[in-house]
């Protein structure tokens, strides 16, 4: 006696001629041919003696059709039966309200080898709000499903959290091998975003001349400002103002934690908010246009040089 209840339309077909039964028990009314011509599993599975047709005692059988029961819960296997049905019955949308589910709807698409399927819920699970939410949920998913540029591409999204990850469910799912590689990548890039410190004549390469940045040397109008130098001398020639300096070693010290483009806008932002409450009429009132300015410089840079971290890329390579 079945207990199955049915799953919704178009899962519900009077005229379906196989029934798939979910983990949770949940029957779907569908139609071999459609399965057949989308996935070379169902074609597959489909060939093999059904049960109504072989004379198995307890093969189950409902309303007349034969019952397969699959591996996948209810949400799963609606999920990628949509991408076998056309698109006039129903809609071939993804929507993962859990990042669990998603995982789940991507192995049973890998395992029905429904390509269209796949790249929808990658598309929708490494989405970049994924990324920013749960870069490294989404690196450990990656890694495990072998997805050579999700993978490597929820790295670099790693770069904008702490070195040390706190615990989280998947992480159980990677070897200790592969949580290294990337913490070691992470560790490097943090390295390489310390180089730019070490001399700005990236900064002087960018402008050329001093007086393309005077607001750095405090005379953002034309004249010296009241606000303090410092005493290094570390640009041009000339000794720049402390604010300025304070908002370097503040942003390089962030950055070896977080080397990422994020890091610099954020620094940035907190240093409009300071420099306005200086009150300096000099320095204060563009000071949002220039620091932007400036900030599309120095973000380019981070990125720039973490892109030059490869050893990462060469390990995930050599994962496939
Ligand atoms: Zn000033």
């Amino acid at each position: 006696m079945s207990v199955s209840a049915y799953a919704s339309s178009p899962f519900d077909h009077g005229r379906a001629d196989v029934v798939l039964r979910s983990s949770d028990n949940v029957d779907f009314r569908v139609f071999r041919l459609f399965l057949s011509l989308s996935s070379p599993f169902f074609e597959t599975l489909f060939d093999l003696p059904q049960p109504s047709e072989e004379k198995h005692g307890d093969a189950e059988t409902k309303d007349g059709l034969p019952v397969i029961p699959v591996s996948e819960d209810s949400k799963t296997l609606e999920a990628v039966l949509r991408f076998c049905y056309p698109r006039t019955l129903i809609e071939k949308t993804i929507s993962i309200k859990h990042f669990k589910d998603g995982v789940k709807m991507l192995e049973a698409a890998k395992k029905y080898s429904l390509d269209g399927a796949e790249s929808a819920i990658r598309k929708t699970l490494f989405s970049t709000n994924n990324l920013e939410a749960d870069p490294l949920r989404c690196f450990v998913v990656a890694r495990q499903a072998r997805m050579r540029d999700e993978t490597i591409l929820s790295a670099k999204y790693c770069l904008q959290t702490g070195l040390i990850p706190g615990w989280f469910e998947e992480i159980e799912m990677i070897t200790a091998t592969d949580l290294l590689d990337l913490l070691a990548y992470h560790e490097k890039c943090g390295k390489a975003a310390q180089q730019l410190q070490s001399s700005y004549s990236w900064i002087e390469r960018h402008y050329k001349n001093r007086s393309a940045i005077p607001w750095i040397f405090g005379k953002a109008s034309g004249r010296p400002c009241p606000c303090p130098r410092s005493d290094k001398i570390k640009l041009f020639g000339r000794k720049h103002l402390v604010w300025w300096e304070e908002f370097m070693e503040a942003t390089f010290q962030t950055l070896k934690e977080k080397p990422c483009a994020r890091t610099v806008r954020e620094s940035v932002e907190k240093t409009i908010t300071d420099v306005r409450s200086r009150d300096c009429r000099s320095c204060a009132p563009n000071i949002a246009t220039v620091m932007h300015q400036f900030a599309d410089l120095f973000a380019k840079k981070v990125e720039e040089v973490v892109a030059e971290v490869n050893s990462f890329v060469s390990s995930v390579e050599k994962m496939r």
